[in-house]
């Protein structure tokens, strides 16, 4: 990796926080979807730009270490400044790398300050309720980032691609019209236009992974014996649906990223790249919230010193 674009490793190092936050902003930009309105997926690719080798394996190590620690700080003010919080929605088809992105890049989170929460099939209880329900039930409180390991928007994804399961899902009759993926979807928009006039940011990170990179990656589960535990059977018959999938992730991208709540979709056929472009997404996303340290107001500031007088003339 040479020139401005591409800093060595040596380069990273030194870097101050801010040249890194600019750097990390540029960076995650390029996957921003902002204004979905005229969003394609086919624009967005699944690979880098630029193909790596493994004299670049440095370079990547220390981007997502250096991101990482710029992460920890920015959330170290998020939680005193005790304001704001984030959401980081995760989605994307089975092996494209979700779960190790969420731990490698919040692995030098203090665990206090985030949840991870994950969104599996809705079981009986979730099911009497409307869809929004159990991912409310998780949302980060103020000064906190929440981790969605998939969320509601499995409800024009998963739910649109199988029919099946929208009957299963307890809806008057006459609600359930051609209408419902729009009216879903609107719903969607709404309910994140809400979060953030209160304060909670919502990025969602679509990791865009090729359908042959998952191919490789479902031969590599079921190959490997320490991989095995990964592969679900499953996963191949959802495969099969790999179109449907592409049309129903290009809609709801299309019809609910907005620029208070963008849409990230990031190639994640290469799994390193991926995770920085990950950590630079949601360290753009609390560099925008113009975090500060909370500040004392003179009376504060004066009993402060008096306990330190005090505490300073305490006899052991
Ligand atoms: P991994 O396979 O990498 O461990 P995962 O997120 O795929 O992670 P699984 O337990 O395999 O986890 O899958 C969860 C399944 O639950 C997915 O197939 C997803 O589509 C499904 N699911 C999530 N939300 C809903 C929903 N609202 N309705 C129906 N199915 C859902
Ligand atoms: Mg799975």
């Amino acid at each position: 990796m040479k020139g401005d674009e591409n800093p060595t490793a040596k380069a990273l190092k030194k870097m101050s926080d801010e040249e890194l936050i600019k750097r990390a902003k540029k960076f995650s930009n390029r996957y921003c979807v902002g204004d979905g309105k005229d969003f394609k997926l086919k624009n967005f690719s699944t690979t880098p730009k630029k193909t790596f080798g493994p004299e670049d394996k440095s370079t990547f190590k220390e981007a997502l270490e250096q991101g990482i620690d710029a992460l920890a700080e920015l959330q170290e003010v998020l939680y005193a400044q005790d304001k704001w919080a984030l959401l980081v929605i995760f989605q994307a088809m089975d092996a494209a790398g979700k779960d190790g992105a969420i731990k490698h890049v919040l692995s030098g989170i203090n665990p206090q300050g985030c949840h991870v929460t994950s969104f599996k099939a809705p079981n009986a209880e979730e099911l009497d309720h409307d869809f929004l329900w159990r991912c409310i039930k998780e949302l980060p409180e103020r000064g906190k980032i929440g981790i969605f390991n998939r969320s509601y928007y499995e409800e024009v994804l998963v739910v649109r691609v199988h029919e099946g399961i929208l009957k299963n899902q307890k809806l008057p009759q006459n609600l359930v019209t051609k209408k419902i993926w729009e009216e879903r979807l609107e719903d969607i928009q709404s309910f994140e236009k809400h979060l953030h006039r209160n304060g909670t940011k919502v990025i969602k990170i679509f990791l865009n992974v090729s359908k042959e990179e998952q191919k490789q990656r479902f031969l590599e589960r079921i190959n490997e014996p320490d991989k095995n535990w990964k592969f679900n059977s499953g996963d191949i018959e959802e495969r099969g649906y790999w179109d449907q999938y592409m049309k129903a992730y290009e809609d709801a991208i299309r019809k609910t990223s907005t620029k208070n709540s963008p849409w990230y979709v990031i190639p994640a056929d290469d799994k390193p790249y991926a995770r920085i472009a990950v950590a630079s997404a949601i360290i753009h996303a609390l560099a925008e919230m113009d975090l500060t340290f909370p500040t004392l107001s003179p009376d504060e500031v004066g009993r402060l010193q008096e306990m330190k007088k005090t505490l300073l003339e305490e006899k052991l």
